[in-house]
């Protein structure tokens, strides 16, 4: 955990795995975290909260669909509103509908691609409004691996991750003007339970592949979105750094 200095920070898909894990990494005392999640059990999203009062930190969750305008849009304007400032938007949440090339319906290819670039596309643009305007903040997309070397039975999630590496080198070109970063980062194989979900032949082949010689936690990636967003960071912009513990070099 950082020292908190009263940063507000906003995380879609923050209820759980990766995103429970930026949360509680990118927020110290005295900080603001907003999160979403999307499932209507708010069991997880409690947990997050709970985790994030005993650091000393506020916590929002708020339950909607990333992939609907009206909603993504009202939540960074509504924080940025109530706080007067917005530091850190990092867009995480993710999902997978998983199915070979010619059996994947139009709603699994379509589905996938709301969620993890669009959703991401409506809270980024929301965000640089207001950062733009104080001329400073942080924005981390989280991609994949995937993005870049495809992944069979992973059309859609490829796609969408893909997607996000050129929606971030956009829009770093766009913001750095006027002080606002925005890096992405592209996990390997991390174990939360969207992994968890992955028949074990396939996970076992997956980490032999990984020269590091282990799968990733949730912490190994949310210290590197906490340095993207840290002032250790001040002249990175645009770029995707990988963590993979060496998956793709
Ligand atoms: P996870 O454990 O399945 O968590 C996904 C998070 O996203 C949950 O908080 C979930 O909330 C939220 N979410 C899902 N659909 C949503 C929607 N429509 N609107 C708002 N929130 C939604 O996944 P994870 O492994 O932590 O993955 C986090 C990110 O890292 C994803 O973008 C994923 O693609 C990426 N990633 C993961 C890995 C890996 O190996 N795990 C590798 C590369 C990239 P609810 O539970 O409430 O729905």
């Amino acid at each position: 955990m950082v020292d908190g200095q009263g940063k507000v920070h906003l995380v879609t898909g923050g209820s759980r795995g990766i995103g429970r894990a930026i949360c509680l990494t990118l927020s110290g005392p005295g900080d603001v975290v907003y999160f979403n999640h999307y499932d209507p059990d708010e069991a997880a999203a409690q947990e997050t909260v709970a985790l994030l009062d005993q650091a000393g930190v506020r916590a929002f969750a708020q339950k909607f669909d990333v992939g609907d305008p009206e909603q993504s849009r009202a939540w960074v304007e509504q924080a940025a509103q109530a706080q007067g400032r917005l530091d850190n938007l990092i867009n995480n949440a993710g999902i997978t509908m998983d199915a070979l090339l010619v059996r994947m319906t139009p709603e699994q290819f379509e589905r996938v691609l709301r969620v993890n670039l669009v959703g991401a596309f409506y809270c980024l643009q929301a965000a640089a409004k207001v950062m733009m305007k104080q001329r400073s903040g942080s924005i981390v997309n989280v991609a994949s691996v995937a993005g870049q070397i495809g992944n069979p039975g992973q059309a859609n999630y490829a796609a969408s991750k893909a997607g996000l590496m050129a929606l971030t080198k956009t829009a770093a070109k766009e913001l750095a003007g006027r002080g606002v970063r925005v890096n992405a980062v592209a996990p390997g194989f991390i174990e939360t339970e969207m992994t968890a979900a992955v028949p074990e032949k396939i996970a076992d082949l997956m980490k032999a592949m990984i020269p590091l010689g282990r799968a990733g936690q949730p912490a190994d990636v949310a210290d590197v979105v906490a340095f993207l967003c840290s002032d250790a960071a001040r002249y990175l912009t645009g770029q995707v750094l990988h963590v993979g513990g060496g998956l793709y070099m």
